[in-house]
């Protein structure tokens, strides 16, 4: 084993470089699971999306939004009303709570406009860092790396971070990353995490980063 819990910077450099050219970038994939181009719908689609699969998400904010397309629409549903059209994401009546308060929050803050800063994103309810890096990467196309599951396991394979939560991955890989991979690293590591470093069974030997990987060494040492 390496020993070492980060790899260093030229070793990133090295590592972002390969992934952009095995991997395909923002212009490819610009529609991604949670891309929505209205930015309320894409908050409100966001806070759906947690623990629930892209399809039952995107069928839940169908449902929603064949009820009410605006804050003021939403908020005016009966809750009842609500959770039954959401149903599909999962824990539909808590969410449906965190869509009132949205709601409410939109239209007595914000002037019914969905703020375009990570700081006003997370301040709203039910938002948090992931979700606010979605928005603004997919939404408001801000060179941001939103880390979601798959970005947090590959960079902290790698070596890219050393974080234990997403949030910290993200904040560190904010740091890290080289300025030139900001803008499509979501998009290489995504890609990444789900053809070849898959969460069970990744494919060490066929990666074009094993030979920096600190997972790979450590296994291979083991
Ligand atoms: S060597 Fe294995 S663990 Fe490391 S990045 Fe590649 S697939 Fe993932």
């Amino acid at each position: 084993m390496s020993g070492k819990r980060v790899l260093t910077e030229p070793e990133i450099e090295t590592v972002f470089r390969r992934l952009s050219e095995a991997m395909p970038g923002r212009t490819v994939t610009a529609k991604g699971p949670k891309d929505q181009p209205d930015p309320f719908r894409s908050v409100v689609s966001c806070i759906l999306s947690a623990q629930s699969r892209d399809a039952n998400t995107r069928k839940a904010v169908d449902q929603l939004f064949a009820l009410g397309r605006t804050p003021d629409q939403i908020l005016a549903l009966p809750e009842d009303e609500i959770a039954a059209a959401i149903k599909p994401c999962g824990l539909y009546n808590m969410k449906t709570k965190s869509l009132k308060k949205l709601c409410a929050v939109l239209i007595e803050e914000h002037d019914r406009k969905v703020p375009q800063t990570r700081e006003g994103l997370m301040d709203l309810p039910g938002v948090g860092r992931k979700c606010a890096d979605i928005v603004m990467s997919f939404t408001f196309d801000a060179d941001v790396i939103a880390v979601d599951t798959h970005v947090h396991r590959v960079c902290n394979r790698i070596g890219l971070t050393d974080a234990k939560t997403a949030d910290q991955t993200a904040r560190q890989i904010e740091e890290n990353a080289p300025e030139w991979a900001m803008r499509d690293g979501h998009f290489w590591l995504i890609q990444f995490g789900k053809a070849v470093c898959v969460s069970r069974k990744p494919k060490c030997g066929t990666c074009p980063v094993n030979d920096l990987c600190l997972f790979y060494s450590a296994t291979a040492a083991a």
